[in-house]
């Protein structure tokens, strides 16, 4: 490709909009266009990265015996009932009525409709497994699309869907799955982590997250991923659990009384006001799980992790209650209180979920839904009700004890670059897709499903592999392994010589770019190093001597070939990737 032809307008500046290194330079480097929010326009030099991340994955999901196929993008409301999600999935899901009324949404996930594929397809268990994908565009009406191609509206993803008879046919399955994601991501130059997580709206039970781990200064990860140093133990902090140090709650308070604590509404006031450490708080935090108010309860100096709480209640959406909505909910129950205040008495009829860390309270001080004040010294079944769901609701914090082994935790930021969950019959059974099993029995399919985000991928690469004059692709995905640059356009011997490095390149098939444009060196150089080939072979004055420079883009390591050897260099690492 020369150049002058290729279709790339490289910017001076990073868009005023991105916050993060991949898009930043996505944009600047000419590889996508904004069209509108969350959505982009992926250019050529992009549509050449995600051509190679989809050949890599379509490779390994083949060599893991999955089947590509292609289903539709806009899919019929009626499908989404049989699920039952049609209700529940939120404001995500992109609803459409097409010219006689019928009601349609844009695909961001595909369970139902491979379902519905397999409930016709499938008949008798001498089918399965079976695993099925497809490479394709989802829509999704995210909350906040940003961080370009990390988190956008539209994107593309590979979803794949495996079909077993029993338990241990999905637990092959999902470990086959496991494993060749781990193959897809290296050879992506990605270096990941599998954790545990949570199996939020989508369902089920066991799943797994690969992370990309990133580093903080840059804020592109949005998960984090608490993991153990000592042992394998990975995960979100969605899912992670933790062992606590030693630490005192029991407050030593030899009765329970109810005391004045003014202007304490946080914890940290009231731990000054009292001179108590944390640890003997019981703390009520009031939350609105699909529209329902939930009071969560939990040692104060710990937080509570929200999808947990979500998961404990059984909602598909939770938030923290606003000022407003504490005062309306005590002015209901009859209490004279505020936020800071409130407590489990008398807050009958409300869910209560308790984190196990309340167990080990005694004669703590709580809040009893009166301003100002809070008892002190209470106890569990003589002050304050114990509650009936008591489950782990906490957040994980670094410096915990890891669950498995017991030394620190540690936590970093991470892009969620794919995930594999164990769905079980949660889609089948509910869709009626069964199929006859050995004995004759009709039995709903066990199923699992596995996403990676191709566009998503793409730019984690980017996140992992840039410095400050632009992106440095890893080989394997790079829009063109190398750019041949003559310094001087108008040197018929540079000229010469780069223009036959290109065809000795083009010939043996390497993916090669020629910077035939009548620009200084500098402009040439800078525009290289931005895009990111791998590796630039200039062609400048030392070629009377009979040398050209060869650069590495991902070391920056420069040294004196000849053009033979240059070209013999490149081809031996294009055979290699
Ligand atoms: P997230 O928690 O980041 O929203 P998710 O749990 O919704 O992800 P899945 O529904 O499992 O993700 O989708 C599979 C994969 O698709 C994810 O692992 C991710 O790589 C990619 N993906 C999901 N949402 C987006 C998005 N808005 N933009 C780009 N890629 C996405
Ligand atoms: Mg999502």
């Amino acid at each position: 490709m020369k150049m002058s032809n290729l279709f790339v307008q490289t910017l001076r500046d990073f868009p005023s909009d991105a916050e993060v290194m991949s898009h930043k330079l996505l944009v600047r480097a000419g590889y996508i266009r904004k069209l509108t929010n969350g959505i982009y326009n992926y250019l050529p030099l992009m549509q050449r990265v995600l051509t190679k991340v989809e050949k890599i994955t379509r490779e390994e999901m083949d060599k893991a015996g999955a089947q590509e196929l292609l289903m539709p993008f806009v899919q019929p409301e009626e499908l989404w009932r049989q699920s039952g999600r049609w209700e529940v999935y939120g404001k995500e899901l992109m609803r459409l009525k097409d010219r006689h009324d019928r009601s349609m949404c844009l695909g961001p996930t595909h369970e139902e409709v491979i379902t519905s594929v397999a409930r016709e397809g499938i008949k008798s268990y001498k089918q399965l497994p079976v695993n099925l994908y497809q490479i394709q565009s989802k829509f999704r009406d995210e909350i906040r699309p940003r961080f370009g191609l990390l988190r956008g509206r539209e994107f593309i993803m590979k979803d794949a869907y495996s079909f077993d008879a029993d338990e241990k046919g999905l637990e092959i399955s999902y470990q086959k799955m496991a494993d060749a994601y781990k193959k897809i991501f290296e050879r992506c130059g990605l270096e990941t982590k599998m954790v545990q997580s949570d199996s939020g709206a989508i369902g089920g039970n066991v799943s797994h997250e690969f992370m990309v781990i990133c580093d903080n200064e840059n804020n592109a990860g949005e998960n984090d991923v608490f993991y153990c140093e000592h042992c394998d133990y990975a995960a979100n902090s969605n899912h992670a659990i933790s062992n606590l140090p030693e630490a005192k709650t029991d407050g030593g308070y030899d009765k329970a009384e109810i005391i004045d604590t003014p202007d304490t509404a946080t914890i940290e006031d009231l731990c000054k006001f009292l001179n108590i450490p944390p640890t003997i708080i019981l703390k009520s935090l009031l939350y609105i799980a699909d529209k329902k108010p939930v009071l969560a309860l939990i040692r104060a100096d710990k937080e509570v992790e929200e999808t947990k709480l979500m998961n404990a209640v059984g909602a598909n959406e939770i938030r923290i209650a606003t000022s407003p909505e504490i005062e309306e909910l005590m002015t209901e129950k009859g209490f004279d209180s505020v936020k800071g205040f409130i407590g489990p008495n008398g807050m009958e009829g409300i869910k209560i979920v308790a984190d196990k860390t309340i167990l080990d309270l005694k004669n703590f001080v709580v809040g009893i839904n009166q301003k100002d004040k809070h008892m002190v010294g209470a106890n569990f079944g003589t002050d304050v009700k114990l509650p009936e769901i008591i489950e782990d609701i906490r957040l994980v914090e670094a410096g915990e004890f890891c669950p498995q082994c017991g030394m620190p935790l540690k936590v970093q930021r991470g892009i969620e670059v794919g995930n594999i969950f164990q769905l079980g019959t949660k889609y089948s059974s509910k869709m009626n897709a069964v199929f006859t099993d050995a004995d004759g029995v009709e039995k709903p399919f066990i199923m699992g499903c596995y996403g990676i985000g191709i566009t998503r991928t793409a730019a984690a690469a980017v996140e992992r592999h840039h410095d400050e004059y632009g992106i440095k692709w890893p080989k394997s995905i790079a829009p063109y392994l190398v750019t041949v640059v003559p310094v001087n356009t108008l040197d018929e011997t540079q000229m010469k010589i780069a223009n036959e490095i290109y065809e000795k390149l083009l010939s043996a098939g390497v993916e090669v770019v020629i910077d035939d444009r009548d620009e200084r060196a500098g402009v040439k150089f800078k525009d290289a190093d931005l895009i990111g080939f791998p590796f630039r072979i200039t062609v400048g004055k030392t070629i009377t001597e009979g040398f050209v420079e060869f650069k590495e883009r991902s070391t920056g390591e420069m040294i004196k070939l000849t053009p033979d050897e240059a070209v013999a260099k490149i081809i031996d690492e294009a055979k290699n990737i």
